[in-house]
This record gives C-alpha cells, structure tokens and sequence, in this order.
C-alpha cells in the first residue's frame, strides 16, 4: 500500500513538472514551436496598410502583424525609422509590394542579408502597366486597386506565411481562401457596377488607379504622377482642366492623405466637384477605429466612380 501511494505521489509530482514544462515551453520568448506543438505567434511585417490588412485576415491569431507606414503617412516617401529597422529583422517575414513603391525596398535586401527574415515582394511580377513619367518610362506599382490583382497577392502571401510557418499551414490556407473569395465578390460588384456608365474617363489627383480603371474598361486621367506629391506643371494642369471641358468632367477625385488643393484648383476651374477615390496607401486611426478597411474603403470608391461616370 505505501509503497503503491509512494509511487503514485512520485508519478503525479513529475506529471505536474511536465506540465509546467510544457506550459513554460509552450510561451517561449522567441515564438519557436514548444514540444506539445503549441507556438506563440509568429512576428510578420507588411510595407504598408492594404498588404497589412490582407496580411492580417490570412495570418489571424497565427502572426503578429505590424504595418510599418504609420497611419496618416503614405508609402511613397516613407523611410523606416531605427525602431521599424529592429521590428523587421525580428520578423519571420516581411511582405513588400516591390516595383519601387517602397523607396527603401533595394536597400532592405542588402540589409536583411544573411538574416532569417524572408522578404515577400507580391506587386512587383503583377506589374505590368508602363507608363511615361518626366520623360522616364516607369513601372505603376499600385496593383492592389485591382481586386482580380489583390486575390493573386493574397495567395502570394499566404505562400510565405505556409513557408515562414509550416506548422500552421492548413490554417493559412483556409484564411486565405476566405479572403480570396471576398476579393473575388468585391471584383463581381465592381464589374456589375460599371458595366453600364455614360461616362468612361475618370480624373484623378494621383495615378495610382491604372489597374482598376484597366480591369473595368475605364479610363484614368492624373493630375499627379505615380507619386502624389510630384505636381504637375501649369501646362499640364491647362491640359487637364481642357480634357476635362471638353469631356464633359462634372466630378474631379482627389484623396484624404494628400491635399486636395490641384484638385479643388481644377474642379472649380471648370466648374465642376470632387469626390474621394482612395488609393488605399494608408488609413488614418480614426478610419481604422470606425470600421473602415480595405473593403468598406473599395465600396465607397465603387459608389464615387457610379456617381462619377453615371453609371446605372
Ligand atoms: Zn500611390
């Protein structure tokens, strides 16, 4: 008998030195796989806020994911600070747009060389619209306006999120199928929309809709370049304002991160009102507190170009 409760004494203080084990295993620091499978969440970083949030719908409790443009800010001309330096190299991956949309996105691979984050760029090979910029021929990198162009970039980083984190992999392909199929309704809805509109050219503040306007047989005419803060010339400007006569332009879009001022300066030009037509490169933390993602963000800017191009 005392022998028998002796052993059962010794085989519950080891159990419960295993378990504790396990749990302190389990919550490792580092966020590697504990013996009994359970992990803390990888630590992923996206460029900016549409690759954040297809990011953050795939990786769900699975990954810690930062948006390395702060909010407000825009992609263009944001340079990562010595913080967001160290948030990346602990980062199992970085998802990047590429095709120059970040300015530091050459310098990053130099950087990162010989470390373990691997670097995602999903915009670069679905770039494919070229256009003439100061003289220069240059790849538009703003492919996540497109939402047949979003579901590719989707399965992109569903791909590396498998790769950084094979333990989760089936979990991230069911999110990802999820978000592809809201991209692909999202793509439905627009085609539907726009299938029927009296009007086909659209004038922007900043040529970052090449994708969307081309996926739905519509027209963009920029105000800015691919960049919102290069400013077109007064010559330009007298060329916009004149196609936008002579078409007949009754709304002019500008954006909430840039000023609207060359927009206004047009519209009341020609006598006619803007509207928002959002490039998605960032939300603010108010838009992101009432609800506004990339979703609501891309109805709004369906619901503009309907009133816009009048659409039935
Ligand atoms: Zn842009």
């Amino acid at each position: 008998m005392k022998k028998m409760s002796l052993l059962y004494i010794g085989l519950t203080i080891a159990a419960v030195v295993w378990l504790g084990y396990l749990f302190r295993s389990g919550n490792t620091e580092d966020g590697s796989a504990a013996p009994n499978g359970q992990s803390q969440p990888i630590q992923v970083t996206a460029s900016f806020y549409p690759l954040f949030f297809f990011t953050a719908q795939i990786a769900g409790d699975k990954a810690t994911v930062y948006n390395l443009t702060p909010a407000g800010a825009e992609p263009h001309d944001y340079e990562p600070t010595t913080q967001d330096m160290a948030r990346i190299e602990n980062s199992r991956l970085l998802v990047m747009n590429g095709g120059k949309l970040e300015p530091w996105g050459d310098g990053i691979r130099e950087t990162l060389k010989g470390t373990d984050t691997a670097i995602l760029s999903v915009g670069a090979s679905l770039a494919d619209l070229q256009l003439k910029e100061e003289g220069e021929t240059v790849t538009d990198p703003h492919v996540w306006l497109s939402p047949v162009l979003a579901q590719k970039e989707a399965a992109a980083i569903a791909e590396g999120l498998k790769q950084a984190d094979p333990a989760n992999a089936p979990y991230y392909e069911t999110k990802a199928a999820e978000l592809v199929g809201k991209l692909n309704d999202l793509d439905q809805e627009f085609r539907r929309g726009l299938e029927s509109c009296v009007k086909k050219d659209a004038v922007t503040s900043h040529n970052a809709f090449g994708y969307l306007m081309r996926e739905y047989g519509l027209n963009q005419v920029s105000i800015s370049g691919l960049s919102p803060d290069e400013e077109p010339s007064p010559q330009q400007l007298a060329a916009i304002a004149d196609f936008a006569k002579e078409n007949n332009v009754e709304y002019i879009f500008f954006e909430s991160l840039v000023s609207p001022k060359l927009a206004e300066t047009i519209a009341s030009e020609i006598g006619a009102e803007t509207l928002v037509l959002n490039p998605l490169e960032g939300l603010s933390d108010e838009e992101i507190n009432s609800g506004k993602n990339y979703f609501t963000e891309m109805q709004n800017n369906l619901a503009n170009l309907k009133i816009a191009l009048e659409c039935r």
